[in-house]
């Protein structure tokens, strides 16, 4: 996967996701920002990936 950003402070989050589950074809992780500690969703299948809530 390539280098995720923060959408709320846009640091890089190097940690691990502490949720994971599947939704409508995507699959979802929650991560916790490390820097800001916003809670974030990150939606990924093989076409696209985007955040929960999105970057400004
Ligand atoms: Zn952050």
């Amino acid at each position: 996967m390539s280098k995720l950003l923060c959408p709320v402070c846009d640091k890089d989050v190097s940690t691990s996701p502490f949720k994971a589950w599947k939704f409508r074809g995507y699959d979802v992780k929650r991560y916790e920002c490390q820097n800001c500690k916003s809670k974030f969703n990150v939606y990924q299948n093989p076409k696209k990936t985007f955040t929960i809530p999105s970057h400004k």
